[in-house]
């Protein structure tokens, strides 16, 4: 869906699969076909969460049991299916509302280095990376570039949080922040299941996910990557990664220093 902006893939180097996305010269804008197939997939994705919710509340209200725990259960069941429902749309608001280049106005001096000292901090107790060795490198300088911080830490957050959920346990986290010439690079490294090289063009598209049953189990709807795609095309940077099956990915965002 996402793609107008025409990603470029870079080829493959040795095992790893390379592939750089978002070159955001031009705003996001959907065409006609990718609105309604935005709408479609959407659409299918609320009905299954809402399928769930309405069987076991009618299956509650008709049943004559009096088992308690049993009601506990669907009552567990609906509400887990409510939450993971209002992350989604969430995530859809934030894509609707998000689209298009950030306007000038808009534009503040950020500072990445406190912005991800924040969010190592904030990692750094969640139970989600408990079994993950994480490590941090950021400068001793600050670097600053134009943007939006909440929208930045938010692309940040994404990497982070997919980067832990797809490392099992003891394996390595890493987010780096360094510059490279005119650009600050934000990159966050894990030594976990890797991406298959076929689907490395397709994971910032909308709901797209590499296995889906795998996605099922650890919530995703295949929405995270297509919202850092969006962050970052907006304030007109690029996103790269890189993947080797079973030994880890890396994620790398570019935005231009002030
Ligand atoms: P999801 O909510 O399913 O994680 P995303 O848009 O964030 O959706 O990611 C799209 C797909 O890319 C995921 O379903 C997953 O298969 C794959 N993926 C993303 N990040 C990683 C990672 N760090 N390691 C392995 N696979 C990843």
């Amino acid at each position: 869906v996402l793609l107008l902006i025409v990603p470029a893939t870079l080829g493959v180097i040795g095992l790893a699969g390379w592939y750089l996305g978002g070159i955001a010269m031009q705003p996001i804008h959907d065409s006609y076909d990718q609105l309604q197939r935005f709408t479609a997939d959407a659409s299918h994705e609320l009905r299954s969460p809402l399928s769930a919710i309405t069987s076991n509340a009618q299956y509650g209200l008709i049943s004559k049991s009096n088992d308690i725990e049993a009601q506990r259960q669907r009552f567990g069941k609906i509400f887990d299916v409510a939450k993971s429902m209002n992350t989604l749309v969430n995530n859809l608001l934030f894509l609707a509302r998000h689209a298009g280049r950030l306007s000038p106005e808009s534009l503040q001096e950020v500072d990445l280095k406190s912005e991800l000292l924040q969010i190592a901090d904030e990692y750094a107790t969640q139970e989600a990376t408990q079994h993950l060795n994480l490590t941090y490198t950021l400068p001793t300088k600050s670097l600053i570039v134009l943007g939006d911080a909440n929208l930045l830490r938010q692309a940040v957050v994404n990497l982070l949080s997919n980067a832990c959920k797809y490392t099992p346990a003891g394996g390595q986290v890493q987010l780096r922040l360094f510059t490279q010439s005119y650009w600050a690079v934000i990159e966050v490294m894990d030594s976990g299941i890797g991406i298959p090289n076929a689907d490395l063009p397709h994971i910032f598209e909308r709901f797209y996910r590499v296995d889906k049953k795998r996605s099922r189990k650890t919530g995703g709807y295949g929405l995270g990557l297509s919202i850092v795609h969006q962050i970052v095309a907006a304030h007109a940077g690029y996103i790269s990664v890189k993947s080797v099956v079973e030994k880890g990915t890396t994620f790398q965002i570019f935005l231009q220093l002030k």
